[in-house]
């Protein structure tokens, strides 16, 4: 597949999205392994007021620039570290997809690793609530590997 066609493009877009939800998500299970939270709920909540947060100001490493780093409700402060991870997960899983695009499941796989080693150095001594996080994300990745391994099946097969 060359890089530049629309396809190709969109995929990467795809791709994009996927790790900056993955990132912005782990920025989030992180901090609930480590207090012992639920790993998935409906809402999420500020750590610091409470409140819940919209939608709109959960867009990975855009929403921090736009609130300029703070809380929309009690102005505290959003650690520079939350957009900083969103970008890595952002930086590292875009590079993994155009080194290794022609191996997908070896690059879900490096991605994998990724989320494996920044949990881990995070929260090893939660191992319990660890392990479901990185079940979850295990999940994650299997689901968004069969759509990638679908779309580049479909790629194929129009391109023959
Ligand atoms: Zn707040």
């Amino acid at each position: 597949m060359s890089p530049f066609t629309p396809d190709a493009c969109m995929l990467f877009l795809s791709v994009i999205l996927f790790s900056a939800v993955i990132g912005a998500y782990c920025t989030t299970i992180d901090h609930r392994i480590r207090k012992d939270l639920p790993l998935i709920t409906k809402d999420c909540f500020c750590p610091f007021c409470g409140c819940r947060i919209a939608v709109t100001d959960q867009i990975p490493v855009i929403s921090w620039l736009l609130l300029r780093g703070r809380c929309r409700s009690c102005k505290t402060r959003i650690p520079l570290r939350y957009p900083l991870i969103e970008g890595s997960f952002i930086l590292f899983y875009s590079a993994a997809f155009l080194a290794f695009h022609s191996r997908p499941l070896f690059c879900v796989g490096l991605w994998y690793l990724f989320v494996t080693a920044f949990l881990f150095f995070r929260s090893e001594k939660h191992f319990r609530s660890l392990r479901k996080g990185l079940a979850l994300m295990y999940v994650y990745h299997l689901i968004y590997a069969a759509v990638l391994l679908a779309i580049l099946a479909a790629l194929d097969t129009a391109s023959r």
